[in-house]
Protein backbone atom coordinates (compact mmCIF):
# COMPACT_ATOMS: atom_id res chain seq x y z
CA UNK A 1 0.00 0.00 0.00
CA UNK A 2 1.37 3.25 -0.69
CA UNK A 3 3.21 4.45 2.16
CA UNK A 4 1.56 8.02 1.77
CA UNK A 5 -2.35 6.78 2.37
CA UNK A 6 -1.58 4.46 4.46
CA UNK A 7 -3.99 5.04 7.87
CA UNK A 8 -2.10 5.83 11.38
CA UNK A 9 -2.43 3.71 14.61
CA UNK A 10 -0.55 6.16 18.01
CA UNK A 11 0.05 3.62 20.28
CA UNK A 12 -0.03 5.32 23.81
CA UNK A 13 2.01 4.18 26.94
CA UNK A 14 1.59 5.15 30.18
CA UNK A 15 5.12 4.85 32.10
CA UNK A 16 5.70 5.73 35.40
CA UNK A 17 9.25 4.27 36.83
CA UNK A 18 9.43 1.79 34.02
CA UNK A 19 13.03 2.41 33.36
CA UNK A 20 13.79 -1.73 33.87
CA UNK A 21 11.54 -2.64 31.00
CA UNK A 22 11.27 0.55 28.32
CA UNK A 23 14.36 -0.54 25.97
CA UNK A 24 12.96 -4.47 26.08
CA UNK A 25 9.71 -2.61 25.39
CA UNK A 26 10.30 -1.16 22.38
CA UNK A 27 12.35 -4.24 21.37
CA UNK A 28 9.47 -6.34 21.70
CA UNK A 29 7.06 -4.00 20.17
CA UNK A 30 8.74 -2.97 17.24
CA UNK A 31 9.28 -6.90 16.15
CA UNK A 32 5.71 -6.46 15.60
CA UNK A 33 4.78 -3.38 14.21
CA UNK A 34 7.52 -4.14 12.06
CA UNK A 35 5.23 -6.78 10.88
CA UNK A 36 2.31 -4.67 9.99
CA UNK A 37 2.84 -3.27 6.77
CA UNK A 38 -1.26 -1.83 6.21
CA UNK A 39 -0.65 0.58 9.33
CA UNK A 40 1.84 2.94 9.63
CA UNK A 41 2.42 2.78 13.87
CA UNK A 42 3.75 5.71 15.84
CA UNK A 43 4.17 5.32 19.66
CA UNK A 44 3.15 8.23 21.93
CA UNK A 45 4.89 7.78 25.27
CA UNK A 46 3.56 9.60 28.82
CA UNK A 47 6.17 9.95 31.34
CA UNK A 48 3.81 10.31 34.40
CA UNK A 49 6.56 12.48 36.44
CA UNK A 50 9.38 8.94 36.67
CA UNK A 51 11.76 9.59 39.21
CA UNK A 52 14.05 7.37 37.66
CA UNK A 53 15.77 7.17 34.14
CA UNK A 54 12.75 7.00 32.11
CA UNK A 55 12.48 10.27 30.78
CA UNK A 56 16.67 9.89 29.54
CA UNK A 57 15.09 6.65 27.68
CA UNK A 58 12.41 7.88 25.99
CA UNK A 59 14.51 11.12 24.95
CA UNK A 60 16.82 8.06 23.15
CA UNK A 61 14.25 6.07 22.01
CA UNK A 62 13.01 10.10 20.45
CA UNK A 63 15.92 10.78 19.28
CA UNK A 64 17.01 7.35 17.36
CA UNK A 65 13.35 6.67 15.81
CA UNK A 66 11.55 9.05 14.31
CA UNK A 67 7.89 7.11 15.03
CA UNK A 68 8.68 7.77 19.07
CA UNK A 69 7.18 10.47 20.66
CA UNK A 70 7.00 11.28 24.34
CA UNK A 71 4.93 13.54 26.75
CA UNK A 72 6.59 13.94 30.06
CA UNK A 73 4.39 15.63 33.19
CA UNK A 74 5.50 18.01 35.99
CA UNK A 75 5.28 14.86 38.51
CA UNK A 76 2.81 11.93 38.83
CA UNK A 77 -0.89 12.41 38.21
CA UNK A 78 -1.58 8.34 37.38
CA UNK A 79 -2.04 6.29 34.82
CA UNK A 80 -5.52 7.44 34.04
CA UNK A 81 -3.85 11.34 33.77
CA UNK A 82 -1.17 9.19 31.37
CA UNK A 83 -4.17 7.71 29.15
CA UNK A 84 -5.99 10.99 28.79
CA UNK A 85 -2.84 12.76 27.89
CA UNK A 86 -2.19 10.27 25.42
CA UNK A 87 -5.75 9.90 23.75
CA UNK A 88 -5.50 14.27 23.43
CA UNK A 89 -1.99 13.88 21.84
CA UNK A 90 -2.69 11.39 19.59
CA UNK A 91 -4.01 12.45 15.73
CA UNK A 92 -4.32 9.04 14.15
CA UNK A 93 -7.29 7.01 12.48
CA UNK A 94 -7.00 4.60 15.19
CA UNK A 95 -5.20 4.65 19.03
CA UNK A 96 -4.08 1.63 20.68
CA UNK A 97 -3.61 2.27 24.50
CA UNK A 98 -0.92 -0.85 26.32
CA UNK A 99 1.45 -1.10 29.51
CA UNK A 100 5.00 -0.69 29.39
CA UNK A 101 5.68 -3.33 31.35
CA UNK A 102 4.89 -6.29 28.62
CA UNK A 103 2.10 -7.35 31.25
CA UNK A 104 0.27 -5.90 27.62
CA UNK A 105 1.57 -8.46 24.99
CA UNK A 106 2.43 -6.63 21.38
CA UNK A 107 1.62 -9.93 19.71
CA UNK A 108 -1.88 -9.13 20.71
CA UNK A 109 -1.64 -5.98 18.30
CA UNK A 110 -2.37 -7.88 14.87
CA UNK A 111 -5.36 -9.55 15.83
CA UNK A 112 -6.61 -6.44 17.58
CA UNK A 113 -5.98 -4.97 13.56
CA UNK A 114 -7.92 -7.81 12.97
CA UNK A 115 -10.94 -6.77 14.94
CA UNK A 116 -10.95 -2.92 13.65
CA UNK A 117 -10.87 -4.83 9.79
CA UNK A 118 -14.08 -7.06 10.78
CA UNK A 119 -15.43 -3.28 11.24
CA UNK A 120 -15.68 -3.36 15.24
CA UNK A 121 -14.67 0.56 16.56
CA UNK A 122 -12.74 -1.09 19.48
CA UNK A 123 -11.08 -4.52 20.24
CA UNK A 124 -10.20 -5.19 23.73
CA UNK A 125 -8.24 -7.64 25.50
CA UNK A 126 -9.19 -9.50 28.52
CA UNK A 127 -7.20 -11.53 30.82
CA UNK A 128 -8.89 -15.18 31.33
CA UNK A 129 -6.76 -16.50 34.06
CA UNK A 130 -5.21 -14.80 37.24
CA UNK A 131 -2.30 -16.58 36.86
CA UNK A 132 1.09 -15.06 39.60
CA UNK A 133 -1.62 -13.11 41.33
CA UNK A 134 -2.32 -13.25 44.98
CA UNK A 135 -5.31 -14.98 46.03
CA UNK A 136 -6.51 -11.76 47.92
CA UNK A 137 -6.33 -9.42 45.08
CA UNK A 138 -8.15 -12.00 42.73
CA UNK A 139 -10.95 -12.51 45.68
CA UNK A 140 -11.35 -8.72 45.67
CA UNK A 141 -11.24 -8.42 42.33
CA UNK A 142 -13.81 -10.25 41.49
CA UNK A 143 -16.01 -9.09 44.47
CA UNK A 144 -15.78 -5.38 42.84
CA UNK A 145 -16.80 -6.50 39.64
CA UNK A 146 -20.17 -7.81 41.38
CA UNK A 147 -20.21 -5.21 42.80
CA UNK A 148 -20.10 -2.51 40.76
CA UNK A 149 -22.31 -4.41 38.20
CA UNK A 150 -25.03 -4.47 41.03
CA UNK A 151 -24.32 -0.38 41.67
CA UNK A 152 -23.91 0.95 38.35
CA UNK A 153 -25.50 0.50 35.08
CA UNK A 154 -22.37 0.13 33.21
CA UNK A 155 -21.87 -3.28 31.64
CA UNK A 156 -17.75 -3.39 33.80
CA UNK A 157 -16.75 -7.41 32.07
CA UNK A 158 -14.72 -9.32 33.98
CA UNK A 159 -11.07 -9.40 33.30
CA UNK A 160 -11.43 -6.60 31.12
CA UNK A 161 -7.99 -4.53 30.73
CA UNK A 162 -6.89 -1.30 29.51
CA UNK A 163 -4.98 -2.91 26.61
CA UNK A 164 -7.03 -2.06 23.74
CA UNK A 165 -7.35 -0.41 20.21
CA UNK A 166 -10.16 2.61 19.53
CA UNK A 167 -11.50 4.00 16.30
CA UNK A 168 -10.63 8.03 16.21
CA UNK A 169 -15.11 8.32 16.68
CA UNK A 170 -14.59 6.04 20.33
CA UNK A 171 -11.68 8.28 20.99
CA UNK A 172 -13.27 11.49 20.60
CA UNK A 173 -16.24 10.25 22.57
CA UNK A 174 -13.88 9.33 25.16
CA UNK A 175 -12.31 12.48 25.38
CA UNK A 176 -15.69 14.44 25.29
CA UNK A 177 -16.15 12.64 29.13
CA UNK A 178 -13.78 15.33 30.63
CA UNK A 179 -14.31 14.51 33.83
CA UNK A 180 -11.24 15.05 36.34
CA UNK A 181 -11.84 11.65 38.16
CA UNK A 182 -11.60 8.90 35.49
CA UNK A 183 -12.03 5.78 35.61
CA UNK A 184 -11.15 4.52 32.31
CA UNK A 185 -12.48 1.18 32.77
CA UNK A 186 -16.20 3.03 32.85
CA UNK A 187 -15.80 5.60 30.39
CA UNK A 188 -14.63 3.27 27.69
CA UNK A 189 -17.81 1.34 28.68
CA UNK A 190 -19.99 3.76 28.63
CA UNK A 191 -19.23 5.34 25.68
CA UNK A 192 -20.34 2.23 23.98
CA UNK A 193 -19.57 1.16 20.37
CA UNK A 194 -19.04 -2.08 19.08
CA UNK A 195 -16.27 -3.64 21.02
CA UNK A 196 -14.76 -7.33 20.49
CA UNK A 197 -12.70 -9.32 23.25
CA UNK A 198 -9.76 -10.73 22.60
CA UNK A 199 -9.12 -13.40 25.56
CA UNK A 200 -5.47 -13.35 26.73
CA UNK A 201 -3.43 -15.21 29.77
CA UNK A 202 -2.33 -13.17 32.30
CA UNK A 203 1.57 -12.38 31.87
CA UNK A 204 3.44 -11.53 34.61
CA UNK A 205 6.05 -8.97 34.65
CA UNK A 206 8.88 -9.48 33.51
CA UNK A 207 11.13 -6.40 35.61
CA UNK A 208 10.26 -3.93 37.96
CA UNK A 209 7.28 -3.93 40.10
CA UNK A 210 3.65 -2.96 39.98
CA UNK A 211 2.15 0.80 41.21
CA UNK A 212 -0.52 -0.59 43.06
CA UNK A 213 -0.46 -0.54 46.47
CA UNK A 214 -3.78 -2.28 48.39
CA UNK A 215 -4.88 1.12 49.89
CA UNK A 216 -4.84 2.30 46.25
CA UNK A 217 -7.01 -0.63 44.66
CA UNK A 218 -9.25 -0.16 47.18
CA UNK A 219 -10.00 3.75 46.67
CA UNK A 220 -10.11 2.66 42.56
CA UNK A 221 -12.85 0.34 43.84
CA UNK A 222 -15.11 2.90 45.60
CA UNK A 223 -14.08 4.84 42.31
CA UNK A 224 -15.44 2.69 39.94
CA UNK A 225 -18.90 3.03 41.80
CA UNK A 226 -19.06 6.49 43.25
CA UNK A 227 -17.98 8.27 39.44
CA UNK A 228 -20.76 6.28 37.71
CA UNK A 229 -23.34 5.58 40.10
CA UNK A 230 -25.68 7.03 42.80
CA UNK A 231 -26.85 4.02 44.05
CA UNK A 232 -24.98 3.84 47.57
CA UNK A 233 -27.24 7.46 48.19
CA UNK A 234 -30.56 5.49 47.33
CA UNK A 235 -29.27 3.07 49.49
CA UNK A 236 -28.56 5.09 52.18
CA UNK A 237 -32.03 6.92 51.64
CA UNK A 238 -33.75 3.20 51.81
CA UNK A 239 -31.91 2.28 54.49
CA UNK A 240 -33.39 5.42 56.61
CA UNK A 241 -36.61 4.97 55.58
CA UNK A 242 -36.34 1.18 56.72
CA UNK A 243 -35.13 1.85 60.08
CA UNK A 244 -37.64 4.81 60.89
CA UNK A 245 -40.38 2.12 59.87
CA UNK A 246 -39.05 -0.10 62.47
CA UNK A 247 -38.06 2.44 65.14
CA UNK A 248 -41.96 3.42 64.88
CA UNK A 249 -43.38 0.02 65.19
CA UNK A 250 -41.31 -0.39 68.17
CA UNK A 251 -42.53 2.94 69.90
CA UNK A 252 -45.78 1.99 69.31
CA UNK A 253 -45.62 -1.70 70.57
CA UNK A 254 -43.33 -0.21 73.60
CA UNK A 255 -46.41 2.28 74.21
CA UNK A 256 -48.77 -0.41 74.30
CA UNK A 257 -46.75 -2.46 76.39
CA UNK A 258 -46.61 0.60 78.69
CA UNK A 259 -50.08 1.74 79.33
CA UNK A 260 -52.23 -0.80 77.91
CA UNK A 261 -50.42 -4.31 79.59
CA UNK A 262 -48.58 -1.86 82.41
CA UNK A 263 -45.23 -3.71 81.92
CA UNK A 264 -42.17 -2.01 82.82
CA UNK A 265 -40.10 -1.73 79.42
CA UNK A 266 -36.47 -2.84 80.50
CA UNK A 267 -33.64 -0.15 80.96
CA UNK A 268 -30.16 1.24 79.18
CA UNK A 269 -29.59 -1.64 76.92
CA UNK A 270 -32.08 -1.28 74.34
CA UNK A 271 -31.66 2.35 74.33
CA UNK A 272 -27.38 1.85 74.12
CA UNK A 273 -27.82 -0.79 71.05
CA UNK A 274 -30.26 1.96 69.44
CA UNK A 275 -27.94 4.47 69.72
CA UNK A 276 -24.87 2.34 68.57
CA UNK A 277 -26.89 1.03 65.66
CA UNK A 278 -27.97 4.66 64.10
CA UNK A 279 -24.80 6.25 65.43
CA UNK A 280 -22.95 3.95 62.88
CA UNK A 281 -25.50 4.06 60.30
CA UNK A 282 -25.38 7.84 60.29
CA UNK A 283 -21.42 7.39 60.20
CA UNK A 284 -21.59 5.45 57.15
CA UNK A 285 -23.98 7.65 55.42
CA UNK A 286 -22.36 10.89 56.25
CA UNK A 287 -18.93 8.89 54.83
CA UNK A 288 -20.90 7.48 51.56
CA UNK A 289 -22.28 11.60 51.12
CA UNK A 290 -18.53 12.71 51.84
CA UNK A 291 -17.34 10.93 49.06
CA UNK A 292 -19.41 12.03 46.23
CA UNK A 293 -18.74 15.63 47.99
CA UNK A 294 -15.60 15.27 47.81
CA UNK A 295 -16.61 14.01 43.91
CA UNK A 296 -18.38 17.66 43.23
CA UNK A 297 -15.48 19.38 45.06
CA UNK A 298 -12.78 17.99 42.91
CA UNK A 299 -14.65 18.75 39.80
CA UNK A 300 -15.87 22.26 40.27
CA UNK A 301 -12.18 23.52 41.11
CA UNK A 302 -11.88 22.38 37.68
CA UNK A 303 -8.20 21.87 37.61
CA UNK A 304 -5.95 20.20 34.64
CA UNK A 305 -5.85 16.54 34.77
CA UNK A 306 -2.00 17.13 34.51
CA UNK A 307 0.71 19.52 34.24
CA UNK A 308 2.94 18.80 30.58
CA UNK A 309 6.82 19.64 31.50
CA UNK A 310 8.21 18.40 28.45
CA UNK A 311 7.11 16.77 24.27
CA UNK A 312 8.65 16.35 21.27
CA UNK A 313 5.51 16.20 19.82
CA UNK A 314 3.72 20.08 18.74
CA UNK A 315 2.55 22.18 21.45
CA UNK A 316 -1.10 23.42 21.31
CA UNK A 317 -2.00 19.93 18.88
CA UNK A 318 -4.12 18.92 22.27
CA UNK A 319 -7.33 18.00 21.65
CA UNK A 320 -10.07 19.06 24.36
CA UNK A 321 -7.39 20.70 26.20
CA UNK A 322 -8.50 22.46 29.34
N1 LIG B 1 1.57 3.80 35.44
C1 LIG B 1 1.53 5.18 35.25
N2 LIG B 1 1.35 6.00 36.33
C2 LIG B 1 1.19 5.51 37.59
C3 LIG B 1 1.18 4.12 37.77
C4 LIG B 1 1.37 3.28 36.68
O1 LIG B 1 1.67 5.66 34.13
O2 LIG B 1 1.03 6.31 38.52
C5 LIG B 1 1.77 2.91 34.28
C6 LIG B 1 2.90 1.90 34.44
O3 LIG B 1 4.14 2.43 34.06
C7 LIG B 1 2.45 0.77 33.52
C8 LIG B 1 0.95 0.83 33.63
O4 LIG B 1 0.62 2.13 34.10
O5 LIG B 1 2.85 0.99 32.18
C9 LIG B 1 0.38 -0.23 34.57
O6 LIG B 1 0.95 -0.09 35.85
P1 LIG B 1 1.28 -1.34 36.79
O7 LIG B 1 2.03 -2.38 36.01
O8 LIG B 1 1.91 -0.80 38.01
O9 LIG B 1 -0.19 -1.87 37.12
P2 LIG B 1 -0.72 -3.38 37.07
O10 LIG B 1 -0.25 -3.98 35.79
O11 LIG B 1 -0.13 -4.04 38.25
O12 LIG B 1 -2.20 -3.23 37.14
MG1 LIG C 1 1.56 -4.12 35.14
Amino acid sequence: MDKLTRKVIDIIVPCYNEEDVLDMFYTELTKVTDTITDYECRCIFVDDGSRDRTLEILRRLAKDHNNVKYISFSRNFGKEAGMYAGLQHSTGDYVIIMDADLQHPPTMIPDMIAGINEGYDCCAAQRTSRKGEAPIRSFFSRMFYRLNRKMTNIDLVQGAVDFRIMSRQMVDAVLALSERQRFSKGIFSWVGFKTKWLPYENVERPLGQTKWSFTGLLKYAVDGITCFSITPLRLVTGLGFFISFFAFIYIIFTLVQTFIFGIDTPGYVTTLCAILFLGGIVEISIGILGEYIAHIYMEVKGRPIYVLKDTNLPLGGAKNNE
